[in-house]
This record gives structure tokens, C-alpha cells and sequence, in this order.
């Protein structure tokens, strides 16, 4: 697989914090607001591909986009 090159969050997100406990650099969801991207996620976008997949997998309203590099 390919590096991960960008990570956003489409509209539906719920708040439910479960990309925050699957990976804190990147993903940050404040009480009742909608999740956002780290400013400084992309570096961490290596070490924590895995972990970041598995959010975007696992979102339960699948509004988390992984874009690959090719
Ligand atoms: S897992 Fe999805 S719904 Fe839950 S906080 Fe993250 S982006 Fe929002």
C-alpha cells in the first residue's frame, strides 16, 4: 500500500471520538464538535498509516477520506 498523503473529514461526522482513540496526532474531537485533522497530522501520517486506515474503516459514519499516494 501506497503513503498516505491527505486525511479529511467529510460532513456527518457524530463526535463519537473513536479516530481520536485510535490516533490523537492526527484526529482531534472537542466535546460535541465535529472531528478534525491536526494541523501537524502529516508527519505523523507515516509512523500511524495503520492506525489512521483502521479509523477511516471503522467510523460509523464513514465520513473520514484517506487519500493514497500512488
Ligand atoms: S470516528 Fe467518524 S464520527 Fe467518530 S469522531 Fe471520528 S470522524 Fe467523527
Amino acid at each position: 500500500m501506497g503513503a498516505i498523503r491527505k486525511v479529511s473529514i467529510e460532513e456527518g461526522c457524530i463526535s463519537c471520538s473513536l479516530c481520536q482513540d485510535y490516533c490523537a496526532e492526527v484526529f482531534q474531537v472537542e466535546d460535541g464538535e465535529d472531528c478534525v485533522v491536526r494541523e501537524d497530522a502529516p508527519k505523523h501520517f507515516d509512523a500511524k498509516a495503520e492506525a489512521i486506515r483502521d479509523a477511516a474503516r471503522d467510523c460509523p459514519v464513514e465520513v473520514i477520506a484517506v487519500e493514497e499516494a500512488n
